[in-house]
């Protein structure tokens, strides 16, 4: 079944971690054989040769760059323009992605829907044996690697030094846009912080709102998530978010905060990162086996946002599989991204008819995209 990942930290990856994408996982892995700079590293579940084994043929790419005065609790660049920078530089490694035939960038209707078509992501055939199937999804006719198409987002805009800089980024192909990461952002609070989104952030969604860009709810603050909705006319997503109830924590939105968002035709993309998905996670110290996590989980968080909504609209996946952890923080059964293939049947196992499946697995953020792309 085809897949849409609604968050990937691909550039990231590519240029912090330093992570060639485009050979396979083993080699990757062994490449970092010995390194301890980053707590996942040999043990990251996510590149290109994987997102095709995996039918995940269209995925939400971010941009992020975080400018941190000297009081920000994480840290990061010292001014808003070296985080411009660095986002640009993201912005060159999937520009050099496209050039070599391994990405495509999508952004807007025409190209949405020749690139569904190109991987045929619908009426694949499904009755063909598991191993030709991946064979002729990882390859196009020609035999090349087929491109994984990819939307632009940015998430948390400190970077954005200028309203002149977002048109700038629109006119690169940036379709959404998360204003906040973790702490106090320039336009508005995210996860661990509290407050307004201020005149800058309301600014922000303004402009946004113009060039029709599509607003990413999460890592938003209750306030600046009160304020956001209020403030901001046009479509609405949360690309990586779960629900506080199952998860308490205030990264996760609460059932007022998920209305709200179902109300504005948001879909929800379930992470697959273990902190999210099950309460008392400690980094670094609780383990996927010890504490039984298993990709199962995800079908639980998923149920519970469409018995909320009542119905299956509103759910999607939004893996988070490359956002600076790998398999020590995520489910125990899950080698790489490709395992999203199970998720089918698990669903069947719970009685989710097969719209549905399809509904959750791309439908919803394709549904979307073919509205908020209308024109
Ligand atoms: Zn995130």
């Amino acid at each position: 079944m085809f897949i849409f990942d609604a968050h990937l930290d691909l550039s990231m990856n590519a240029l912090e971690w330093n992570r060639d994408l485009t050979r396979p996982i083993r080699d990757i892995r062994q490449r970092e054989h010995g390194q301890t700079d980053k707590p996942d590293r040999g043990r990251g579940t996510v590149c290109l040769p994987e997102l095709r084994r995996g039918n995940i043929g269209l995925v939400v790419a971010t941009q992020i760059g975080r400018y941190a005065k000297p009081t920000h609790p994480l840290g990061g660049w010292h001014s808003p323009e070296q985080a411009w920078a660095m986002t640009q530089g993201q912005l060159a490694w999937y520009r050099a992605m496209e050039e070599a035939g391994e990405m495509v960038q999508v952004k807007d209707r025409a190209g949405l829907e020749k690139h569904l078509e190109q991987w045929q992501a619908f009426g694949a055939p499904v009755s063909e044996p598991a191993s030709s199937l991946v064979e002729n999804r990882a390859r196009s006719e020609t035999g090349a690697p087929k491109p994984i198409g990819y939307i632009l987002s940015l998430e948390g805009a400190d970077s954005i030094v200028t309203l002149k800089h977002l048109e700038r980024s629109f006119a690169q192909g940036l379709r959404a846009v998360g204003p906040a990461h973790y702490g106090p952002g320039t336009y508005a609070f995210g996860t661990d912080s509290e407050g307004s989104i201020g005149a800058r952030g309301r600014e922000l969604l303004r402009e946004m709102d113009r060039l029709g860009l599509i607003l990413d709810a999460t890592h938003l603050c209750d306030t600046s998530f009160r304020e956001a909705m209020d403030v901001f006319k046009g479509p609405v997503w949360a690309s990586h978010s779960n629900a506080r109830t199952l998860t308490p924590h205030n990264r996760q939105f609460n059932d007022d905060q998920l209305k709200e968002l179902f109300r504005r035709g948001a879909v929800i993309g379930a992470p697959l990162d273990a902190w999210m998905m099950i309460p008392n996670w400690v980094r670094g110290q609780t383990t996927p086996e010890a504490t039984g996590l298993k990709l199962e989980k995800m079908v639980e968080h998923i149920d519970y946002i469409c018995q909320l909504a009542g119905n299956i609209q509103h759910s999607g996946i939004g893996t988070d599989l490359d956002g600076g952890f790998g398999r020590e923080q995520c489910p125990a059964d899950l080698d790489t991204i490709a395992d999203l293939q199970r998720l089918p049947n698990m669903f069947r196992a719970r009685g989710y008819k097969e719209s549905d499946i399809e509904a959750i697995l791309h439908g919803n953020f394709i549904r979307f995209l073919r509205e908020a792309w209308r024109m």
